[in-house]
């Protein structure tokens, strides 16, 4: 059997169908490391027709590594609302800040350095290292991983130890072999995207067929081996909506764990499945004995990639706040200045829920005239078995 290695005339097929076939992504037509570094990492787990207009937003409001060290982290939350995984813009945020306090602004031109910085995991570092600054640094993605598995027969499956070490392996000989280390990573990239896709990979098109291990062998349906997903978990959450006026009180989370450091409207999460009346328990013990829930609002789902996220809304007044471990700071704000918070997308949508039903409560109580456009369905205003039975509390004091 062929020995299926990458080599140089390999490297050269690819580069030569690369330089042909790129797309025109604008990333691609700047040499600036940050707007690199900042695309690379928008695009993990994330297609590139959704980064586009994310990098050029985030590039016109933070255009160098100082204008986003100095950014409060609730405006680039707000900024990566609807990319997802906060955890890549909280490191973002942080490895900008370590990158003025210890390398004066500019980014390490070598993988090794940039390892060191919040965030940069092997495949980021070598990205950004080989891309922005030429050095012949390997990196792995779910692409690369795939073209590989089925150029050089690489047998297990995404997550097996011995595969991603092989895989390492094959890259780093590979962006070894020649020069153009930056062409080279994103020529892999590209052929993963475009032609050795998962499913359907369009062979008859591919530059690298006649040195295909898996073309020559008819295993490119069976390479590589699928991923076992788990389950997604099922995540629901009971949410307060306390209003003072125009304003709605929102709390921001503490860092770490899943939307760490974001904004959301008071919330607390309860166990799949539960009832009105054991959400509306669950929202007492966490604001405090002085919250009365009210109505339910309606609920909003959302996929995310390891739950099934279920977010259900209650009106709720608060005679006084309480310290919640969870939560690291307070605020009222209205909903143009809720906008501007850093939320995340299903926080967003509830809000948006919940800021229509104060919208359709007024029109139906204040006004008939425009009575027809409540179009949005609302769910009957159940109230919670154990929530409060009389009308509900007004605010008296302690304001967050
Ligand atoms: S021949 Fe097919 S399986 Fe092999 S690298 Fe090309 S597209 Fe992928």
């Amino acid at each position: 059997m062929a020995d299926f290695r990458p080599t140089a005339a390999l490297r050269n097929d690819l580069l030569a169908w690369f330089d042909r076939h790129k797309r025109d992504l604008p990333w691609r037509r700047t040499r600036d490391p940050y707007a690199i570094w900042v695309s690379e990492v928008m695009l993990q787990q994330t297609q590139v027709a959704t980064v586009i207009p994310y990098w050029k937003r985030f590039l016109e409001r933070f255009p160098d590594v100082t204008a986003l060290a100095q950014a409060e982290l609730p405006e680039v939350f707000a900024l990566w609302r609807g990319l997802g995984y906060y955890s890549r813009a909280r490191n973002l945020h942080r490895a900008a800040q370590a990158i003025v306090s210890t390398h004066g602004g500019k980014l390490p031109s070598d993988a090794a350095a940039l390892l060191k910085l919040p965030g940069f995991g092997r495949y980021t570092a070598g990205a950004v290292a080989s891309i922005a600054f030429g050095e012949a640094a390997p990196l792995v993605d779910g692409n690369v991983a795939r073209v590989f598995s089925r150029l050089f027969l690489v047998e297990g499956a995404p997550g097996d130890r011995a595969r991603e070490k092989k895989l390492w392996a094959l890259a780093e000989e590979a962006v070894a072999l020649g020069k153009r280390p930056g062409d080279w990573n994103q020529a892999l990239m590209e052929l993963g995207a475009t032609v050795c896709r998962a499913e359907h990979p369009s062979c008859l098109l591919c530059p690298v067929r006649s040195r295909c291990g898996a073309f020559a062998h008819g295993r490119v349906d069976e390479l590589p081996l699928a991923r076992v997903r788990a389950a997604r978990q099922a995540m629901q959450v009971a949410v307060a909506v306390c209003r003072r006026g125009e304003t709605f009180l929102f709390a921001r989370r503490a860092e770490g764990g899943l939307f760490g450091g974001l904004w959301e409207l008071p919330s607390v999460e309860v166990t799949p499945g539960a009832s009105h009346a054991q959400m509306a328990d669950a929202l007492v013990r966490a604001l405090g004995s002085s919250a009365r829930v009210g109505a339910s609002l309606g609920a909003v789902k959302r996929v995310l990639t390891h739950r099934a996220l279920t977010l259900e809304l209650f009106e709720v007044e608060l005679a006084r706040l309480r310290a919640m471990p969870s939560v690291q700071e307070w605020r009222w704000a209205t909903a143009a200045e809720a906008d501007r918070l850093g939320m995340s997308t299903a926080m967003a949508k509830a809000f948006a829920l919940a800021r229509d039903a104060g919208q359709r409560t007024v029109r139906v109580s204040g006004s008939r005239r425009r009575g027809s456009k409540v179009s949005v369905a609302r769910p009957p205003r159940r109230r919670p078995r154990g929530a409060a039975t009389g009308p509900m509390l007004k605010e008296r004091r302690a304001d967050p």
